[in-house]
């Protein structure tokens, strides 16, 4: 069931309409939420254009929005302001609209700005002064996209007001230019899609090479399994080297093998053209991920949750060992979960720190989460943040 309205959602909506009036003396006119989200299996694949499966989650950013009218002094500016890490009054950043570029804005305020920026790269469209505040549950740098979920939130949200009448899939397309030219950060379109296309009880299996996407049921409830989200508060980023030099290797391997992305390949032994042999287990991790993505989906079409847990540990392993994007704390708590009996585990997003997913029995909750707090203990890491998480319905109006 969708927990977009929950009592919490309820409350956090109302607190949002009010915490709005006093920062900018106007009441919004409007309130949009997106989801942040888990990726099942498929990472690293998006900008390969191949497979990917992730889901929204019951933790989402949500945006208060007024835009201002041009009899207003600030009629073509940006207020932006966030919760975050303020309980009382938030700060607010202020942008010319007609200063909107690729760097001009630093910190957080970058992505609602570059959301407005793509949009006025396109025909047609004019966006003007608007007030914004937002408010979100989805834990910061945690590998669950609550950059994303910003941004989301921000598109739908000036998608309405303006009428501009975007197809999701035209809105993550956007987001991921936003993110890349203007942001900087060279991020593929899953995270967005995921937040926009999602459908509660689902996961979303998107193509991203023809960007068709379909749901695929979760048979959770029905197997009483649920995913458990161990965020290891190691913050990883976007902007840092790792995800880059990955897309590079790949972009190498591509290149050397005269494809127009991994996606063209489908066996492993066409890698064997790849003399260097740390491209070779990048490109290696991308193929067999590719495939590891289709059987997830055909195994989660007939129930298999067993198989889908195998299937998340290869990806963990693939990770690990090609694509080296897990780290000590990630790997600990993969172990730790599987360990204590979970039916299967892996890092999840990006990598280099954020979270892990495990899959587990809803009677086995207490003795993973413990298991991995003790092993996290032993080894003198930070104390994990474990919680459950529910495949949730994509954004739009809260
Ligand atoms: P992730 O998307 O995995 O959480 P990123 O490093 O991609 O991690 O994005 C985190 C960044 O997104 C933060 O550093 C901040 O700039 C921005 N951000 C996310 N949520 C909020 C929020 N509620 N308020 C302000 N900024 C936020
Ligand atoms: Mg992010």
């Amino acid at each position: 069931m969708s927990n977009s309205k929950s009592p919490e959602t309820l409350g956090r909506i109302e607190n949002l309409r009010q915490k709005f009036f006093k920062l900018y003396g106007h009441h919004p006119e409007g309130i949009w939420r997106a989801p942040g989200r888990v990726n099942l299996i498929g990472e690293h694949t998006d900008y390969n254009l191949g497979y990917v499966l992730p889901f929204a989650i019951d933790k989402n950013a949500l945006v208060a929005i007024r835009r201002i009218s041009e009899r207003e002094p600030e009629a073509k500016q940006l207020n932006l302001a966030s919760t975050y890490g303020h309980s009382d009054i938030p700060e607010i950043t202020r942008v010319a609209v007609d200063q909107l570029a690729p760097g001009a804005v630093t910190g957080w305020a970058a992505y609602p700005a570059a959301v407005a920026w793509a949009l006025n790269q396109l025909d047609n469209v004019e966006i003007s002064g608007f007030e914004l505040l937002v408010d979100s549950d989805v834990p910061v740098g945690s590998g669950l996209s609550s950059s994303h979920a910003l941004e989301v939130s921000t598109i739908v949200a000036l998608n309405d007001l303006y009428e501009l009448g975007l197809s999701p899939t035209r809105m993550a397309q956007l987001t991921q230019q936003a993110e890349n030219d203007f942001v900087g950060a060279p991020t593929g379109i899953m995270d967005q899609s995921a937040s926009l296309m999602s459908k509660a009880q689902n996961a979303l299996f998107l193509d991203c090479r023809s960007m068709q996407a379909q749901t695929v049921p979760l048979p959770l409830a029905q197997n009483d399994a649920v995913v458990l989200v161990i965020d290891t508060r190691v913050e990883h980023s976007h902007v840092d080297g790792g995800y880059a030099a990955r897309r590079q290797s790949c972009e190498e391997a591509s290149e050397i093998l005269q494809v127009s992305s991994l996606r063209e390949i489908e066996t492993v032994a066409q890698l064997e053209a790849i003399e260097d042999p740390i491209v070779r287990r990048r490109a290696k991790h991308i193929v067999t991920e590719n495939q590891r993505v289709l059987d997830t989906v055909k195994v989660l079409k007939v129930g298999d949750l067993q198989a889908v847990g195998k299937l998340l540990y290869q990806s963990h392993v693939s990770m690990r060992d090609d694509y080296e994007i897990s780290c000590e704390e990630l790997d600990v708590a993969v172990e730790a979960s599987l360990e204590a009996g979970a039916i299967g585990a892996r890092m999840t997003g990006g990598g280099f720190g954020g979270s892990s997913i495990a899959l587990v029995k809803r009677e086995q909750i207490e003795a993973v989460s413990r298991a991995v707090r003790m092993a996290f203990d032993q080894a003198g890491y930070k104390e994990p943040n474990i919680f459950t998480v529910i495949a949730d319905e994509g954004a739009g109006r809260a």
